[in-house]
């Protein structure tokens, strides 16, 4: 943090100071910059969060798999039909994290290009 003078009065303000202590003036320039940085850490935050999920509908996955592969005794006998509710669940699942990971990528590139 450091101090700087408001552009609409001159007096000392912290550079952190969204709105001008003294005369109330909006520092759009420093909001607008911070807000792109805000989001940017959000998306950051947001793509983190769908890479979890992605592993753990893969962990899903690969448990409906296990159940299946231990139920039908190594593929030796028929099983329900509870493992492949699993599978397709986990699967599904990993489309619908994809298509979100997708997006959250595209609109965070997208903000990188208009940042710079
Ligand atoms: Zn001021």
């Amino acid at each position: 943090m450091s101090i700087v003078s408001c552009q609409a009065c001159g007096k000392k303000i912290s550079d952190k100071a969204i709105i001008c202590e003294h005369c109330g003036y909006r520092r759009g320039e420093v909001t607008a910059e911070k807000w792109a940085v805000m989001q940017q850490r959000k998306l950051r935050d947001e793509i983190y969060r769908w890479n979890m999920a992605s592993y753990a509908v893969i962990t899903l996955f690969v448990a409906g798999f296990g159940w299946y592969w231990w139920a039908s005794d190594g593929y030796a006998q028929a099983t329900s039909a509870g493992p492949f509710y699993v599978m397709v669940a986990a699967a599904l699942g990993y489309a619908v994290v994809r298509v979100f990971l997708y997006q959250a990528r595209r609109k965070l590139k997208q903000m990188r290009q208009t940042a710079s």
